[in-house]
């Protein structure tokens, strides 16, 4: 499969406050979505994937480092930015009010064919994106309101308005997480039965570990601006190399892995620390000290080098 998207070296650094240090929000990150796979972005809150996704949507312009869709870096133009918008979709969730309560279905559906005045019959466009989302027969729902839905249904009208441009990709920040547990698991079997939506590449951006797993072809995690491992998930998440996805596996209730407790806080990104980021935090660091002198030079390593960034696959860390 070729790259759909892609990231390069890409940074995204946002003025300090009262004149403070820069944050540097994303620091140096490659990735790549191919055609027709689901990648999963995953970190904990603060970790710079949601503004990562906004870069990749063209919606937030980064400071330095390129983004291209289907091998073309993106052109921030007005115009050309419409047009990717139309191939690359974002997924909101529907419990932050995202659908408008005075519009039926239909018009909810419809808006994305209006704003890009896509040519073609629009009812037909309408109900089919309405029954890829799982709502049966489409008709049956083109004149209801949003408060008339369940919480599922709505979430479902949410994507279908994504699906109704047939989209080249889409990108879902946080899918799932505010939706009750039944409601969960209907959006998270509807979105893997599009996975068989022939050319639908997605990004799904998370912080839950267990969706990466249920969903993704590929994960990438992040800490505080980087990309540290990356790699299909099947890899990745049972053989987990990085010293952090390591511990934000091992507290996971089935891991066979041994707990690691995180201590602290993820630093603050406009005090990113010298040499691995990581080092003040990583449990495998805190247990080599003691240990042989092979590992206290790894160590020393830990606070004065910054592992190479990942590139394609790999595990940012001077131990692997
Ligand atoms: Fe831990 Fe050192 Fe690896 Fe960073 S480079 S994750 S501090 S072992």
């Amino acid at each position: 499969t070729h790259a759909l998207l892609s990231a390069e070296d890409l940074h995204i650094a946002f003025p300090g406050r009262r004149g403070g240090p820069v944050a540097r929000a994303v620091d140096g990150v490659d990735l790549t979505v191919g055609a027709g796979e689901i990648v999963a972005l995953v970190g904990e809150s603060g970790c710079g994937k949601t503004t990562l996704a906004r870069a990749l949507l063209g919606l937030v312009r980064p400071t330095s480092g390129t983004v291209s869709f289907d091998g073309r870096p993106l052109d921030y133009t007005p115009r050309a930015l419409k047009a990717y918008r139309r191939r690359a979709q974002l997924v909101l969730q529907d419990p932050t009010g995202s659908l408008n309560p005075r519009h039926t279905v239909y018009d909810a559906v419809a808006e994305g064919l209006r704003v890009h005045r896509a040519p073609g019959d629009e009812r037909a466009a309408v109900a089919r994106a309405l029954s890829l989302a799982g709502l049966r027969p489409p008709e049956r729902f083109f004149l209801r309101y949003p408060h008339e839905l369940s919480g599922g249904q709505r979430q479902r009208v949410v994507i279908a308005g994504a699906l109704v441009l047939e989209p080249a990709l889409i990108v879902a920040d946080e899918p799932v997480a505010s939706l009750d547990a039944s409601v969960r698991g209907e959006i998270l079997a509807l979105l893997l039965r599009l996975r068989t939506e022939p050319g639908l590449s997605a990004l799904i951006v998370t912080h839950d570990l267990g969706l990466a797993w249920n969903i993704a072809d590929r994960v990438a995690v992040m800490y505080l601006g980087r990309v540290v491992e990356s790699g299909p998930v099947e890899t990745v998440l049972t053989e987990p190399r990085h010293p952090y996805t390591r511990a934000l596996l091992s507290v996971l209730p089935e891991s066979p892995l041994p707990p690691a407790v995180l201590t602290g806080e993820p630093p603050d990104p406009a005090r990113i620390p010298p040499g691995c980021r990581f080092h003040a935090r990583c449990p495998a660091l805190a247990a080599g000290a003691a240990g042989a002198a092979e590992e206290a030079g790894v160590a020393a390593r830990c606070v004065t080098e910054q592992p190479a960034p990942v590139r394609g696959d790999g595990v940012a860390c001077h131990l692997v």
